[in-house]
């Protein structure tokens, strides 16, 4: 098995979970790259799962299936419909191409938002959780956010973290400005600069690692991370 990063649209990724002779794509925002790997590596299987419902995480989704039909599609309700589409619930654990997936509630971004733990080992964050970061409270329920990051951290640290988009460097960078003195915080930011100077993804991250890196999952309560969340929103 092997995860690696399409690189979409400004600053998103389009995860492949890859095996043998399977795929599962999560959050293909666009199409192209997608065709052109099932192309070549003409994988037998292929499924994709979708966060949440935002274009930029589900606007490829239509030209995958219109190529490959035999897609399986699994997505949270909020998600608009397409054939073949299993909605998926916080908790629901269920087997895609071989992998053990269990769907998290993660609110706050969108309301229905769900992260996914793959095979106990990988957490597929969307854009509730990025690394040193979490996703914009576009429902205005900052509590569901707050709560979405209690979630994650209460999961094994040895968990390695995929997020939804490349913004690691900026979110050092608030960081820093907010903690200038955090020396574990001002490492973090040399490294993801020197990752960033080379267009290398930050990622995977790990659950220890945010716990110490993230501010947003070290807020005191849903007040803090509020007035977090709105400084970075400025930032
Ligand atoms: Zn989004």
């Amino acid at each position: 098995m092997n995860i690696f990063p399409i690189h979409a649209l400004a600053d998103n990724y389009i995860w492949m979970i890859e095996d043998t002779n399977s795929v599962v794509i999560v959050d293909p925002g666009e199409a192209a790259e997608v065709l052109s790997y099932i192309e070549v590596e003409k994988p037998s299987q292929i499924a994709i799962l979708l966060t949440h419902k935002h274009d930029d995480h589900i606007g490829g989704v239509e030209e995958i299936i219109q190529a490959y039909p035999e897609t399986n599609i699994y997505a949270p309700s909020e998600v608009p419909g397409f054939d073949d589409m299993t909605i998926l619930e916080d908790g629901i654990q269920l087997d895609i191409l071989g992998h053990t997936v269990t769907a998290l509630l993660s609110a706050g971004h969108t309301a229905g938002h769900l992260a996914y733990i793959v095979d106990n080992q990988f957490l597929f964050s969307g854009d509730a959780m990025f690394s040193a970061g979490c996703g914009r409270v576009f429902t205005g329920d900052y509590q569901a956010a707050f709560d979405a990051l209690e979630t994650f951290s209460r999961l094994d640290d040895d968990i390695a973290v995929f997020a939804g988009h490349e913004y690691t460097l900026t979110n050092l960078k608030f960081a820093h400005s907010i903690f200038p003195e955090n020396e574990v915080i001002a490492e973090a930011l040399g490294q993801a600069e020197v990752l960033n100077a080379v267009n290398h993804p930050t990622y995977p991250s790990t659950i220890g690692r945010e716990k110490i890196i993230n501010i947003f999952m070290q807020a005191e309560d849903v007040t803090a991370f509020k007035d977090l969340r709105n400084l970075r929103d400025n930032f």
